[in-house]
């Protein structure tokens, strides 16, 4: 592997073939090779007779998925970006009111939050002390500070892609903020806030590639998280990709630093994260969709939907978005304002 960067640690691969070769049979075959060496002079490929290595891949990986994790229905038409707009200023923080939702959490003592600890700047786990940081971590710390009065007051819950509506739909964390793409299809299932960023699907290959775009890797294998809108792009694109689909985003950075697919395409805000990690690979070519990020929430809970838009507008009002935006995307992803609220009511 080239560069493990922060996300050194990928417990899904599996080890070389080598640990099943007894070592006297290592020996063994030591032996005859040295003898052959010095009969003819000729240098041998002793990892050639010793074993053979299979090249890891990551537990999950499914490549050209015949099932489906979207509905076959489509949505009705929506503005996925428009959320419950705010009810009056934000109660103050330990003093939430009667019979909410917020009242709950308190009364729990924790914010339950379903997070990734795969992606670098948004969600991921420091090496150095162990902690959960990056941009979806900071909306998760502003809420619990909004609630408690204290951004530590979090129990966090690590989600793939694909398990994100199932822990909202089964009540099992108070919301979800993992570059999660607001759109029709999930609003049926669940509410989402107001839009916080606002990213878009790109192409991630290696440094010596000369593809640009998903056109031109028609028969290739092009990575993405199952259960992301990206393998659902990668699937409709008519250039006839091989999709292939993993549990965790950093899987598909080392399978792309493996050279078992030809490129990786999301978001490009997580796209920007593998970049940071690894000066082998580079972002190519054009968005291609927009990807509005908004906090996940059950679909019963909308007075906690409200809470946390009154939550974001004020992290945009006093400066809050724009340091954290500073702080972990400044510097890949270029100055950028904050999205202007959009509500629905
Ligand atoms: N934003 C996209 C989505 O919500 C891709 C990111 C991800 O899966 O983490 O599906």
């Amino acid at each position: 592997m080239r560069a493990g960067g922060v996300m050194a640690r990928h417990g899904s691969r599996v080890g070389l073939t080598s640990r099943a070769v007894p070592v006297s049979l290592v020996f063994a075959v030591l032996l005859l090779a040295v003898a052959a060496c010095a009969g003819s002079g000729q240098p041998v490929d002793l990892a050639k007779d010793v074993t053979s290595v299979d090249r890891p891949s990551p537990v999950g990986v499914e490549e050209n998925p015949k099932t489906s994790t979207t509905s076959t229905t489509p949505a009705p038409p929506c503005d996925p970006r428009a959320s419950y707009r705010p009810q009056g200023p934000l109660p103050p923080e330990g003093q939430m009111p009667n019979d909410t939702t917020m009242q709950r959490i308190q009364e729990r003592g924790q914010l339950v939050a379903g997070v990734d600890q795969n992606t670098f700047l948004f969600g991921f786990r420091n090496p150095a002390t162990g902690a959960l940081e990056g941009f979806d971590i900071d909306r998760v710390r502003e809420i619990a500070k909004a609630i408690f009065g204290d951004p530590n007051k979090v129990q966090f819950k690590v989600v793939t892609s694909a398990g994100r509506l199932d822990v909202l739909e089964k009540d099992q964390v108070d919301v979800v903020v993992r570059t999660f793409t607001a759109n029709c299809e999930r609003w049926q299932k669940i509410n989402f806030s107001s839009t916080y960023y606002i990213a878009g699907q790109r192409l991630l290959v290696d440094r010596t590639s000369n593809v640009t775009s998903l056109d031109q890797l028609g028969g290739k294998k092009v990575c993405a998280a199952k259960g992301s809108t990206s393998i659902t792009t990668i699937k409709q694109n008519p250039a006839k990709l091989v999709p292939v689909q993993v549990d965790n985003w950093t899987d598909c950075l080392i399978m792309l630093q493996q050279g078992q697919v030809s490129a990786v395409s999301t978001d490009d805000t997580i796209l920007a994260g593998m970049v940071a990690q690894d000066p082998n690979v580079k972002l190519v070519g054009d968005r291609f969709t927009d990807e509005p990020y908004g906090i996940g929430i059950p679909k019963k809970n909308t007075d906690m939907v409200r809470f946390v838009n009154a939550v974001l507008e004020k992290s945009i009002a006093d400066g809050s978005w724009a340091s954290s935006y500073d702080r972990w995307l400044g510097s890949s992803m270029g100055g950028q304002a904050p999205p202007q609220p959009a509500y629905l009511d």
